[in-house]
């Protein structure tokens, strides 16, 4: 399986790193190897001095497909939950600054810690989800998926023009405002509404 990670899709967490709003989805790769499951710790690794939390919607495909049209993209997954995409920010900076790929500050083992999913039916409306992320009880970021610049549809479609999307394959889309530094000891709990669907220490 493997991990697409869309990047710059809410317009407050752009404008917090300085970055230009994409005029189509940008996205990413992360291995299967970065997975973290059932609330393991993640370690914090000894290349970063600056592992940052993005805490982001994830959507679990359950069809094989290329080429999706975006009004048949919901067909293509049908359970949603949450994520961290882990990154190593001092390496991304570096990367973005000299033109390098950035799989170092993105990719690395257990940089993707998911927490359980949700069935898609149980939510009224995709586009008005909240989710947030606690840090030792302190809440660190929030979003809701109405302030995405693209859909979950959208994505799905513009992605699968490129790569075959295949059973389990995981999209990872995007991070609201409030990303930040973790530190050994913190505990992040990260919730869908108010449903506790992931909660894991940093070691
Ligand atoms: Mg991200």
């Amino acid at each position: 399986m493997k991990i697409i990670c869309i990047g710059r899709n809410y317009i407050n967490h752009v404008k917090e790193l300085n970055h230009s709003i994409p005029t189509v989805p940008l996205f990413f790769l992360k291995p299967e190897t970065a997975l973290i499951l059932r609330n393991r710790p993640f370690f914090y690794p000894e290349f970063s001095k600056n592992i940052h939390f993005e805490t982001e919607i994830v959507l679990k495909i359950n069809k094989v497909g290329r080429h999706i049209q975006e009004k048949f993209a919901h067909t293509y997954y049908d359970e949603i939950g949450i994520g961290i995409d882990f990154t190593a920010r001092d390496l991304q900076n570096e990367c973005i600054k000299s033109g390098n790929p950035w799989e170092i500050s993105k990719a690395f083992d257990y940089s993707a810690p998911i927490g359980k999913f949700i069935p898609k039916s149980e939510f009224s409306d995709l586009n008005n989800i909240n989710f947030s992320l606690l840090i030792n009880n302190e809440i660190k970021q929030k979003g809701n998926t109405k302030n995405m610049i693209f859909s979950f549809d959208r994505i799905i479609s513009y992605v699968s023009q490129f790569l075959m999307l295949k059973i389990g394959d995981l999209v990872f889309t995007g991070t609201p405002a409030g990303v930040g530094p973790v530190k050994i000891g913190d505990r992040l709990e990260a919730f869908i509404d108010d449903r506790k669907l992931l909660d894991f220490k940093i070691k």
